[in-house]
């Protein structure tokens, strides 16, 4: 059986184990079915049935190089939206503590400490002087 598999599996891309995108596809797919089940958006059985179907299309697939292009370009962009998060979060605990202006001159953002009252702010980009109650 299992000389069966590694025959079958011989020159197809599945032959090196499932990739980052592969196992992302397959996870979405259950997803999917499991909000298909219990939800009334009954589509999302056919969103899960395609995704499966190309989650062994990729597997099976023998344009090796292909695929692993594909992966390569999920891997990127999984990377800009974790980034995307973080940069978020990031935003969002700065915000807590402090303003962010925008300088009216070149748009350049600057923080200032919250409670500091009426200052003056100093674009450390242009130099541009804006009166902001911090
Ligand atoms: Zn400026």
């Amino acid at each position: 059986m299992r000389n069966f598999f590694s025959q079958f599996f011989q020159g197809r891309y599945g032959s090196y184990g499932m990739d980052k995108l592969t196992r992302f596809l397959l996870i979405l797919s259950v997803i999917a079915l499991i909000v298909s089940l219990c939800s009334p958006f009954g589509i999302l059985y056919y969103v899960a049935f395609a995704l499966l179907i190309y989650s062994y299309f990729r597997l099976l697939s023998k344009n090796i190089t292909k695929r692993y292009k594909e992966n390569e370009s999920f891997i990127r962009i999984e990377q800009k939206i974790r980034l995307f998060f973080r940069k978020t979060q990031n935003n969002f605990v700065q915000r807590k503590h402090y303003h962010i202006y925008t300088c009216p001159q070149c748009k350049q953002k600057i923080r200032i400490p919250k409670g500091a009252g009426t200052i003056m702010v100093r674009c450390p980009k242009c130099m541009t002087e804006f009166k902001k109650k911090a």
